[in-house]
């Protein structure tokens, strides 16, 4: 069977240069960068030019670059770690309501603390309007987290204006950058942020590996104590291996962006486009051309997200639903509610999410497997056969149902 890996939203496959750069530093090369000796000294050099990989990647110096084991630790510490070092200036937090997780369940813990957080709406492109968030900032405001781009739309907020905005009152910027980095280009002078985050399972380094870029002088409590390691930014001894690996997917990604964005591109809106000729009743959920060059969202009406994706993966092909149904809730994406997409639309939201492997064969491959599909689950639908628009409250009620079955 054809396997079509149209997911790397989600995340990417470690680049073979990539592996072959990490490989000595589990056999020959396995010193602790802090030790003094010669294993130390040769594995200490590798972490150190990593770093200059990912400074120049984001337009930094290398000592402003903190590496950490993944995309939400890095957030943890973007959010918590401002929380707890500005506590004495103000206790407000600003972010938007389509944020990852990683962010959203932390402002969620920190209102539980005391805090109070806003989350700025997003109107039905999933774009901000940026008058709510210079009206939210009040004297107590000490954070603006907002994310570069959005892993479920692919939407792209405008960093420069937030970022000026942050300057004109003098609050703290946080941005994560999980989905940004390596696809598109990130400056953090441009865009004005103070600290910025990476993971790089999403740009072709393994799991287990991420870096913050802290603007030098910002005051961060860390969230790991321990040894002095990262100017005692984050304690814990270096994943050396994964470290070597990002810095050298930056540095590639860095190189190819011109060339890999366009052709993902390409790849990218002939799907959309054939989609769009071949399936009728879709709608294309996030901004039209404010968008990652690599991702594509779009619900198909009067189906499930999560059967769609059954039926794609008998087919070999990878994709994801909008709604969470995978990580085990029943609720469909927050995103999608955000941007208030019709309840049932939400609920079969699909991301098509490309990559640097991906082919124009693969496209077709998807767009041959794709109409037919959905048509078999249309049919099977009460809600086409209906062929009318479910009111929200008795989609309730048909969730309710599905829960008790699945239970
Ligand atoms: N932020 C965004 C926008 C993401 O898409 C993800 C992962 O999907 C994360 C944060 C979390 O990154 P990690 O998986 O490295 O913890």
């Amino acid at each position: 069977m054809k396997r079509i890996y149209m997911d790397n939203n989600a995340t990417t496959a470690v680049r073979p240069e990539v592996l072959e750069a990490m490989l000595p530093f589990f056999r020959e090369q396995f010193g602790n960068p802090s030790s003094v000796h010669w294993a130390g000294r040769a594995v200490s050099g590798a972490v150190e030019k990593a770093r200059e990989q990912v400074a120049k990647m984001i337009n930094c110096s290398a000592a402003e670059v903190v590496f950490v084991s993944c995309g939400s630790e890095g957030d943890n510490l973007a959010i918590l770690g401002t929380a707890d070092a500005l506590k004495d200036r103000g206790n407000h937090i600003i972010t938007t309501a389509v944020e990852h997780p990683a962010v959203l369940n932390t402002c969620e813990y920190l209102e539980k603390r005391g805090y109070e957080v806003t989350y700025l709406p997003v109107d039905r492109d999933g774009m901000l309007d940026l008058a709510d968030l210079e009206a939210a900032i009040t004297e107590k405001t000490i954070l603006i987290s907002v994310m570069w781009a959005n892993n479920e739309t692919g939407n792209i907020f405008p960093m420069e204006e937030i970022g000026r905005i942050a300057r004109k009152y003098k609050v703290r910027f946080h941005t994560d950058a999980v989905q940004s980095v390596g696809k598109i280009p990130v400056d953090v002078q441009a865009a004005s942020v103070d600290l910025l985050v990476i993971s790089g399972h999403k740009l072709g380094a393994p799991k287990g590996v991420g870096a913050i870029y802290i603007r030098r002088g910002t005051k961060l409590t860390q969230l790991l104590h321990g040894g002095h390691q990262e100017r005692n930014r984050r304690a814990g001894t270096h994943n050396v291996a994964g470290i070597v690996g990002l810095g050298l997917a930056c540095e590639l990604a860095a190189a190819e962006m011109e060339e890999a964005s366009g052709r993902i591109r390409k790849l990218r809106d002939r799907l959309e486009q054939g989609i769009v000729a071949a399936v009728p009743e879709i709608k294309l959920n996030g901004h039209p051309t404010q968008r990652l060059p690599n991702t594509l969202n779009v619900s198909f009406a009067y189906i499930e997200g999560e059967s769609l994706l059954l039926n794609f993966d008998m087919k070999g092909i990878a994709a994801s639903s909008g709604s969470a149904c995978t990580s085990g809730s029943l609720e469909p994406s927050h995103v999608m509610g955000a941007m208030c997409v019709d309840v049932v639309l939400a609920h079969s939201s699909t991301r098509f999410s490309l990559g640097h492997d991906n082919t124009e064969a693969d496209v077709d491959y998807v767009l041959e497997v794709l109409p037919p599909i959905v048509q078999r689950l249309r049919e099977m639908s009460p809600l086409y056969n209906r062929k009318e628009p479910m009111t929200c409250e008795e989609c309730q009620v048909i969730r309710k149902v599905s829960t008790v079955n699945e239970g």
